[in-house]
C-alpha cells in the first residue's frame, strides 16, 4: 500500500484568492470597526439572506453559540426531543441550558430523526424538538411540525449542514421556530468560524440581536442575561468574499458526489446515502455505508485508508448517547436506538470538497476498492 506524502482530507476549507480579502482588511482598518454589528455584518446579514431565501438572519461568533441562544430566545425548559445521531454541539446546546435531553431513533433512509417515534417521547414536560438536517439531508419537515403543533412544542433545527438546501424549490431553513447553521472552517460556507440564527420575524430577531450581546438592548438596558455571540468584522469580510465564490463551490462538490456514485455503483458492499427525493443538496457530506458482509469491516477500511493518508470520518460515531455525560438517560439505552447504531457502526464519510482533484479521487477510489 503506498502512502500519500500530502494526506486527503475529509474536508478542506473553500478560500478565496488572498489578494481579493486585502481590500476588505484595509477598510476594517479605515473604518476601526471591529466588531458590534459593523459594517460588513450588517452588509452579511443582508446578502445572506438573499442568497439564502430567507426574511432574517441574525449572525454568530459560531454555531454553538447559536444554538444555545436560539433556545433561550424561545424560554425552551423542561424536556427536548432530539437525535443521538449528530455532532455533540447539538446536544450540549441543551445541557447548557439545564435542558434534558431525550433521544429518539433515526429513520435509516435519511439518517434524521424518525417522524414515527416523536409522539410516544413527548411527557408533560416536553417543550421543543430539536432535529438536524444531517449531512444536509432534509429532516421530514411536515410531519415534525405536525406534532408539534398537537402538542404545543416548538422547532429549532439544527441546520450546521444545510447551507443553501432547498426541497421542493424553497429553502429548507424557512421551517420550524428558528434554525441554526454554522459557518465553522471545515463546513459548506465559512467564515473562520461563525454560524447564524434564521429568524421567521424582526421581533424575534430583535430579540436574538439583545441576547447575543449580552442583552443589551439600549446603552442602559439590559433585557435579559445574554451571551457575548457577535461575529467579527474579519469574519464577516470573509463570508462576503466566500459568498461570491459559493456556486462555483457546490458544483465542484457535486461533480466530486457524482463520480464516487458512479464507480460505487456497482459495489453493492459499499453504498452511498442519497439525499430524499426533491432536495437540491449542497453534498456537504459524502456518507458511506459499510455493509455488515463487506469483505472487511468498516473500520478496517477506515484504518486502511488512514494508513494511506487518507483521513475520511467516521461521522457520527459514537453516538451523542454513549457519550458520558448522556449515557444514563433512559432514552439513551442502545436497545431503543436501533437504526442510529447500526449506522453509526456501518458510516464512513469519504473526502468531499472544491479543492479535491480528480486524481485525489482516484485515489481514494484506489484504496477503498483494494479489497472488495
Ligand atoms: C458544526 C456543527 C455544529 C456546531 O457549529 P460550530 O460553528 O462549530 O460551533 C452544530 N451542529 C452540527 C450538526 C454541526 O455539524
Amino acid at each position: 500500500m503506498s502512502q500519500r506524502k500530502t494526506p486527503i482530507y475529509i474536508t478542506e476549507p473553500h478560500l478565496p484568492p488572498l489578494e481579493d480579502f486585502i481590500p476588505y482588511l484595509e477598510a476594517i482598518w479605515q473604518t476601526r470597526r471591529l466588531t458590534n454589528s459593523g459594517p460588513f455584518h450588517d452588509q452579511l446579514e443582508g446578502a445572506l439572506a438573499d442568497y439564502l431565501g430567507v426574511e432574517h438572519l441574525s449572525l454568530f461568533a459560531n454555531g454553538t453559540l447559536a444554538l444555545v441562544t436560539a433556545l433561550q430566545a424561545l424560554r425552551i425548559t423542561g424536556e427536548v426531543i432530539t437525535t443521538p445521531y449528530t455532532f455533540a454541539a447539538t446536544t450540549h446546546s441543551l445541557l447548557w441550558n439545564n435542558i434534558k435531553p431525550v433521544f429518539v431513533d433515526i429513520d435509516p433512509a435519511t439518517c434524521n430523526l424518525d417522524p414515527e417515534r416523536i409522539e410516544e417521547a413527548i411527557t408533560p414536560t416536553t417543550s421543543a424538538i430539536l432535529p438536524v438536517h444531517c449531512y444536509g439531508f432534509p429532516s421530514d419537515v411536515e410531519r415534525i411540525e405536525a406534532i408539534a403543533d398537537t402538542y404545543g412544542l416548538k422547532v429549532i433545527y439544527d441546520a450546521a449542514h444545510a447551507f443553501g438546501v432547498r426541497r421542493d424549490g424553497t429553502s429548507i431553513l424557512q421551517h420550524g421556530d428558528l434554525s441554526i447553521l454554522s459557518f465553522h472552517a471545515t463546513k459548506v460556507f465559512n467564515t473562520f468560524e461563525g454560524g447564524a440564527i434564521i429568524c421567521p420575524n424582526e421581533k424575534i430577531k430583535r430579540r436574538i440581536d439583545h441576547l447575543k450581546n449580552f442583552g443589551f438592548a439600549d446603552e442602559v438596558t439590559v433585557v435579559a442575561p445574554g451571551i457575548n455571540g457577535k461575529m467579527n468584522e474579519v469574519s464577516a469580510a470573509m463570508g462576503l468574499l466566500q459568498l461570491e465564490h459559493i456556486d462555483v463551490a457546490l458544483e465542484a462538490r457535486a461533480k466530486i458526489h457524482r463520480r464516487f456514485a458512479e464507480a460505487l455503483a456497482p459495489v453493492p458492499t459499499l453504498t452511498l446515502l442519497p439525499p430524499p427525493p426533491g432536495t437540491r443538496w449542497n453534498h456537504a457530506y459524502c456518507p458511506m455505508l459499510v455493509s455488515d458482509d463487506h469483505p472487511i469491516s468498516r473500520d478496517a477500511l477506515y484504518d486502511r485508508l488512514k494508513a494511506a493518508n487518507i483521513l475520511v470520518r467516521r461521522y457520527f460515531y459514537p453516538l451523542i448517547s454513549a457519550f458520558p455525560m448522556y449515557r444514563g438517560l433512559p432514552s439513551a439505552a442502545p436497545a431503543r436506538l436501533p437504526n442510529a447504531a447500526r449506522i453509526a457502526r456501518q458510516v464512513l464519510c469519504l473526502p468531499i470538497h472544491p479543492g479535491l482533484g480528480p486524481d485525489d479521487v482516484a485515489a481514494v477510489l484506489d484504496t477503498l476498492l483494494e479489497v472488495r
